[in-house]
């Protein structure tokens, strides 16, 4: 499901950019190549909210906003694009920012897509971007990202928080090291998740920051001026770390051996858990009629819906539906009760 927000109207002559456009290193020929860019943010949740809201601020002309999840309370503390009223509506969060983005700048082009970015949707999800920003929350989906862009030589910037730190890397396929050089398998660190070891705030915009100024820079043309290195940085307790990424390791699976195992997709599942107690089940060829649906539920527990998801509660489980079929069951973390709910309520 995609829903695009044109603009109405042409930019205003207003003096929006006029401060950044007095920052030398922008320029007003960079500010026109920020109009005519296009770049894809892969998850809104923390990080890519704000990457999200700082490339739209700064006049960054199409933005492609992919994101499989939904907009709920506990995000609010640190996802800059959402308010109470997209927790309430239980929004996608690609739709609530895009609503969002358009309140504060009607001149740029938001695309919202509300999907999991998979081996079998990324060639079409990522089509025509030229730069691609990391707002996941996990290694999976990164290094699926890893794939399509050293595959293609597509660059991209990684960038992650967890706690009080943050971590972030420019990948200039050809050129410097890619996420799996440097990370060969899921770092054991990062393991680490948002709902294990928490997150502030801090660390989000600091990641959110030196990405987004990363993304200017290779927008306007001054790739020279991008960092080579893995930079990390604890807001807590001030480490702060830089190990060299100039530089591709040889016999690197991806950029070395050019063997792209997860852009392949082996072994990907259709069930998966998604943090929080939750679990995803991943369907495509299910288009739901949500009034029927609803109906349909209504004498099981409660239901709701609006254009974008249906929600369902019975207890002690809760399911959220999306329009192609997709749905992330809360209350568990066994795919086989997920799949038994599914199967029971929407369909086998
Ligand atoms: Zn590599």
């Amino acid at each position: 499901m995609a829903q695009e927000q044109r603009p109405d109207r042409a930019i205003p002559k207003d003096d929006r950019y006029s401060r950044q456009i007095l920052f030398r290193g922008i320029g007003a020929e960079g500010q026109r190549k920020l109009a005519d860019a296009r770049v894809a943010i892969v998850g809104c949740g923390a990080t890519g909210s704000a990457l999200a809201g700082l490339l739209a601020r700064a006049g960054v002309g199409t933005l492609r906003i992919i994101d499989r999840d939904y907009v709920e309370p506990s995000n609010l503390q640190r996802q800059s694009l959402f308010d109470e009223q997209d927790a309430a509506e239980s929004l996608p969060k690609a739709i609530a920012a895009a609503r969002k983005i358009s309140s504060f700048n009607s001149g740029i082009v938001i695309e919202a897509k509300v999907e999991d970015l998979v081996p079998g949707n990324i060639e079409v999800l990522l089509e025509g971007m030229p730069l691609i920003l990391d707002g996941t929350d996990n290694f999976e989906t990164r290094y699926l990202i890893n794939d399509y862009a050293v595959n293609r030589s597509i660059p991209w910037i990684y960038s992650a928080a967890v706690g009080s730190y943050a971590v972030t890397l420019n990948v200039l396929p050809g050129e410097t090291a890619c996420l799996a050089c440097i990370f060969p398998d899921s770092p054991r660190g990062m393991v680490e998740t948002c709902e294990t070891s928490g997150i502030l705030n801090s660390a989000v915009n600091l990641v959110a920051s030196v990405a987004a100024t990363e993304a200017l820079k290779f927008l306007v043309g001054s790739v020279a001026q991008m960092r080579r290195t893995l930079l990390s940085f604890d807001v807590w307790t001030n480490e702060r770390a830089e190990i060299s990424a100039a530089k591709p390791r040889p016999g690197c699976r991806a950029c070395g051996d050019r063997d792209f195992i997860h852009l392949a997709g082996e072994g990907r599942p259709h069930i998966t858990l998604c943090g929080r107690n939750s679990v995803q089940i991943h369907e495509r060829q299910r288009p739901i009629d949500f009034a029927e649906l609803d109906l349909r539920l209504k004498p099981h527990g409660t239901v709701r819906h609006n254009d974008f998801v249906l929600k369902f509660w019975h207890e002690p489980y809760e399911m959220t539906l999306f329009p192609d079929g997709r749905a992330i069951i809360k209350g568990t973390t066994d795919t086989a009760v997920a799949r038994s709910l599914y199967a029971r309520y929407v369909g086998s």
